[in-house]
């Protein structure tokens, strides 16, 4: 078990569109074991491979007492009804803003068996599914902000990477 890198913002491999996963094999055993402990070392609530830059279309997840992993996950449906909760993410720390995600959604993909699976998410489980399945597509939580508080959003990024210190954020209670 190793605790692996989370790539920061800036990584090119946060902007990459991650590849679907031909078969599963015992890396993805190793690499899915490494990821549920990097998650959970951080903590966070759910873990994408591009933030550990494996560049495969892949997902940890943890909320409350569950778990699991999604290989080449799909939103397969997804409800008409949207709620805004602040995010945070472990690729961008030092911000976090509410943003609008479907309530509901059902994900289908394949677990580390190989077998088919499919979940259907709401609240705070399926918020991690959508920011995850973004991360795969090199999506990050700032772009779906309204303009204004993207731009604030990447000024404080900036003012980051400078070392100009920004006001203390205050923390999410969930990052991912
Ligand atoms: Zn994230």
């Amino acid at each position: 078990m190793a605790i692996l890198r989370i790539r920061q913002f800036g990584d090119p491999a946060l902007r990459a569109r991650a590849n679907e996963v031909d078969r599963v094999t015992e890396v993805h055993q190793t690499l899915v074991t490494d990821m549920f402990e990097t998650m959970r070392d951080a903590p966070g609530v759910g873990l994408a491979g591009n933030q550990v830059g494996v560049l495969e279309r892949l997902f940890v997840w943890q909320v409350e007492e569950e778990h699991g992993v999604v290989i080449n996950p799909v939103i397969s449906k997804r409800s008409r009804k949207t709620e805004e909760e602040e995010e945070g993410c472990l690729s961008l720390p030092g911000i976090a803003y509410p943003v609008e995600r479907a309530v509901k959604v059902r994900v289908e993909g394949t677990g580390l068996d190989g077998e088919a699976l499919r979940i259907d998410a709401e609240g705070l489980q399926a918020r991690v599914f959508q920011h995850e399945i973004d991360h795969l597509d090199g999506v990050l939580f700032f772009d779906r902000l309204p303009e204004d508080l993207k731009r604030e959003a990447l000024r404080t990024l900036r003012d980051q990477a400078l070392g100009i210190v920004a006001p203390p954020p205050v923390p999410p209670e969930e990052v991912l």
